[in-house]
């Protein structure tokens, strides 16, 4: 007999709008304030599993909701702690099987500065960008995340503070590409910004791109929604070619004019954000051609010691290779922060633990990735352009 497609599941009830909701109620007679109800469980970081936990919902209309809607879209199936405890990678389970990675990280309060704790979350399964020293690259694309998806990512966070801790900052720096899935990107920004949800200000939520042109673009004329961030990893295009392959779709320059512009209309200084890779991209001329590229901007430079990546010939550059790098920069003007790594045993980099999870390829495939990159970057410090295509997918 042949196998029957499985049923789609029901849809995540936290990708519904309070209104979607509303109309919900409506439809079964009941009033409006039953949505408020229900977004208010959903988000109150209670123990909740379904509808019917709730005792403020009479049984049978809790019975409904279950069954027209899910709880939750994610199944946590590990989480993982490491800096003592401060920093906590949850690898959550989707219905289809695929696997996703959020990570919490708790910054204690300084003298000068509050307690921070910021969730680093993703928006697809997989990515179709492919840089090649990212675990998420590595895997390829698998699919765009739904709105419930992106938001239960947070739910399960808020689930897992500790008494007294709340959210302060939340980034799309865990895998996919944010403006691939934009629309879904922007309903979990204005779930995540309202009241009766997360209420966290744009200022504190960022979204991190590799350069979708079009996307940037679209953003700008929407106004300040968050803090953007570029990933911009090298200010030459040889380079850039092979660190982040849509460079070949958008090239650097058209990349930084796009963020230049996001600027001067929101008024909101920039992120860039490089991956510092030992020999690769932390030269001075590397230095030199990025400060160029950024100079007289509203931008800040962030400087992360690439996280080792089991398939690459890279490492991370030694330290005082990226106090050197932050020195150039920073006399061009622009400011320039080095971020600490958190996480690092336990592959808090993007896709790591869901990429080790996937299963190894075999050894002379990695090998030849391998000596595919060595060669690749190779030609980029001598300044020529890939001839490789454009990645399939990135123009969506
Ligand atoms: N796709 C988006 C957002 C997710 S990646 C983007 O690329 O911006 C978030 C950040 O993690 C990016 O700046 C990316 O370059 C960085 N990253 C990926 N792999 C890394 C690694 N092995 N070490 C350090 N940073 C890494
Ligand atoms: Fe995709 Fe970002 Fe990883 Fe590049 S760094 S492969 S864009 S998730």
């Amino acid at each position: 007999m042949a196998d029957r497609p499985m049923a789609d599941p029901p849809p995540g009830l936290s990708g519904l709008s309070t209104a979607e909701l509303t109309t919900w109620f409506e439809a079964r007679g009941e009033p409006a304030y039953r949505a408020r109800q229900v977004v208010t469980a959903l988000w109150s970081g209670g123990t909740s599993t379904h509808a019917g936990d709730l005792t403020t919902l009479p049984r049978p209309l809790a019975a409904a909701l279950d069954e027209a809607f899910r709880w939750t879209t994610v199944a946590d199936e590990a989480v993982i702690a490491s800096d003592g405890g401060q920093t906590e990678k949850t690898l959550h389970r989707l219905s289809d099987g695929a696997a996703i990675e959020s990570v919490l990280m708790r910054y204690p309060a300084t003298s000068g500065r509050r307690a921070r704790h910021t969730l680093c979350i993703s928006s697809q399964a997989g990515c179709a960008v492919g840089c090649p020293f990212c675990a998420t690259g590595e895997l390829g694309f698998e699919r765009d995340l739904t709105t419930a998806e992106i938001l239960d990512q947070v739910r399960s966070a808020i689930g897992r503070l500790h008494p007294g801790e709340r959210l302060t900052n939340i980034v799309f720096m865990g895998m996919g590409e944010p403006l691939l899935n934009l629309d879904r990107v922007l309903e979990s920004v204005a779930a995540l910004n309202d009241s009766d949800r997360l209420g966290l200000g744009a200022r504190h939520i960022t979204v991190s791109t590799s350069g979708v042109v079009p996307g940037i673009r679209r953003l700008t004329a929407l106004g300040p929604q968050f803090t953007l961030a570029i990933s911009i990893h090298a200010g030459r295009d040889a380079l850039r070619d092979v660190l982040v392959p849509l460079n070949r779709r958008w090239p650097v320059a058209e990349v930084a004019a796009a963020a230049r512009d996001h600027a001067r209309k929101t008024g909101r200084r920039v992120s860039y954000e490089v991956t510092m890779i030992g020999g690769v991209n932390d030269t001075d001329a590397d230095a030199d051609a990025l400060a160029n590229l950024l100079r007289g901007d509203l931008a800040h430079v962030n400087l992360i010691p690439m996280n080792p990546v089991a398939h690459t010939p890279w490492n991370a550059s030694p330290m005082p290779v990226i106090e050197r790098f932050a020195s150039r920069i920073r006399a061009a003007g622009i400011p320039v922060t080095i971020r600490r790594n958190r996480g690092v045993e336990i592959g808090a980099a993007c896709g790591q633990l869901a990429a080790e999870r996937a299963g190894a390829p075999a050894a002379p495939a990695v090998a030849w990735r391998r000596q595919r990159l060595e060669a690749a970057s190779a030609r980029a410090l001598r300044g020529e352009r890939s001839d490789e295509p454009v990645p399939a997918g990135v123009e969506a």
